[in-house]
């Protein structure tokens, strides 16, 4: 008989078990908690999407749209696009749902995208983000906002200490193409330098040879023009108002002059938080203000700023979070007293405990299972006189506070 193969993962796709869930539920939580804090709204968009979206939103010559997207035709012959971030969909979303009239909106979202890369430590095909916008605000004081979030959110994590906000102004439209002229300029004079990679870029998208991390390149990189020289008065305004104002929250940060990020929808502020904790995957948080995109969708010029950053990433740095505590174990210690076992440990739990029943297996056996639990206190039901008893025994009193003891007696009594 021919032996049947065992199905495997799809590389760069996780299992998510144990610590690992632990480390990503704790980043969600303190991410929905930060988010509360800020008025931010949840919102949920689709997984997948017209091809456009992503296409015309994140540019043709991004290393995202050009060569790792999940595209496919489905079985009605559209192309369609697993999501490799949230903000094409989000900004698809103002323009096709009429959000517009609720504007400014400040939302946020977490879940799966997708981007075909070469998997290893930190670097997933399918991943997970969490993320932050906020549309229709022009004004600077959005973009202090979000990162505010977003510091505040590390340190919420315990992360704070070891990660740094590097920050960069990219101008506004007038003040891009003169510094992209001048780096077409500058890249010229140096192209028997460049790498493969970065002669392309020469053509279809230059700034980006800024960031490159081929060391070729980084001669010619580091000695390009900054974009300083160039700033309109709006524009340095604009990133005066920014770095102003993230000194009043009190959030550290760095000028990275050479922080250019890879979309083409980049306007003004462009950040990344960054650690040397993780290798080459050192960015943990990233965003810019996107003003442009909305209307490359084919809606009315709007202006939006937004960052998103992996979970798996943030779950790495984090100290490992604790096992969730048993707060009482019930043991059934003699057979056919089972039910009484149920009854208990389903009164304990509607009355909010956290409470665990070891009712199977040999009797004489179960209280120890019970005790490798570790819980706070146990319970046990047995048979004394010939008429069932409820003993309890407290193993760890500094985890049980006034109202579980309470909770637990009234519970005990009524059955
Ligand atoms: P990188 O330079 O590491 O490729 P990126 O600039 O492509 O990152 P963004 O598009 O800004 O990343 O995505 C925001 C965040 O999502 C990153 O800072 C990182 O934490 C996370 N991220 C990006 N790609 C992956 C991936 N393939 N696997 C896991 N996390 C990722
Ligand atoms: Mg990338």
């Amino acid at each position: 008989m021919a032996r049947i193969e065992t199905p495997k993962r799809v590389r760069g796709t996780q299992d998510i078990f144990g610590e690992e869930q632990r480390r990503f539920a704790r980043v969600v939580e303190a991410f929905e908690h930060v988010r509360r804090l800020y008025c931010f709204q949840q919102v949920q968009v689709p997984v997948f999407e017209s091809t456009g979206v992503f296409a015309r939103s994140m540019g043709e010559t991004s290393d995202v749209v050009s060569k790792e997207m999940y595209t496919f035709p489905d079985r009605g012959d559209d192309l369609l696009t697993l999501r490799p971030e949230f903000t094409a969909g989000i900004c698809r979303a103002y323009i096709t749902e009429g959000w517009q009239q609720f504007a400014p909106l400040k939302l946020t979202t977490h879940g799966p995208v997708f981007r075909y890369e070469r998997p290893q430590k930190g670097r997933y095909r399918q991943f997970h983000q969490i993320d932050a916008e906020i549309i229709g605000a022009a004004e600077p004081a959005a973009d202090v906002e979000l990162l505010t979030f977003a510091d505040q959110l590390l340190r919420e994590l315990g992360i704070g200490e070891g990660v740094t906000l590097q920050l960069n102004t990219l101008g506004d439209a007038e003040t891009r193409d003169a510094w992209r002229a001048a780096l077409i300029e500058h890249f010229q004079s140096h192209r028997g330098d460049l790498s493969e990679d970065s002669l392309t870029r020469l053509e279809k998208n230059p700034l980006r040879i800024l960031d490159s991390k081929d060391p070729r390149d980084r001669p010619a990189a580091d000695s390009a023009p900054d974009i300083d020289a160039f700033l309109t008065t709006e524009a340095k305004d604009f990133f005066d108002a920014v770095t102003g104002g993230l000194d009043a929250a009190g959030v550290a940060w760095t000028r990275n002059a050479r922080l250019v990020r890879g979309l083409d929808y980049y306007r003004h502020t462009a950040f990344e938080f960054v650690t040397d904790r993780l290798g080459a995957q050192g960015t943990v948080l990233a965003g810019g203000r996107y003003d442009g995109l909305i209307g490359n969708l084919g809606g009315p010029e709007t202006p939006g700023v937004g960052w998103a950053a992996g979970i798996e990433r943030l779950g790495m740095l984090l100290e490992a979070p604790a096992v969730e505590q048993v707060q009482v174990a019930v043991v059934v210690e003699r057979a056919g007293l089972e039910a009484k076992g149920i009854e208990l440990v389903a009164s304990l739990r509607r009355a909010g405990v956290v409470a665990e029943l070891f009712a199977t297996g040999s009797p004489k056996k179960r209280y120890d299972k019970a005790v490798k639990s570790s819980p706070a206190e146990i319970v046990s039901i047995d048979v004394r006189d010939d008429a069932p008893v409820v003993n309890r025994r407290t193993l760890k009193s500094e985890a049980v506070d006034d109202e579980m003891r309470a909770t637990l007696i009234a519970v005990l009594a009524a059955v």
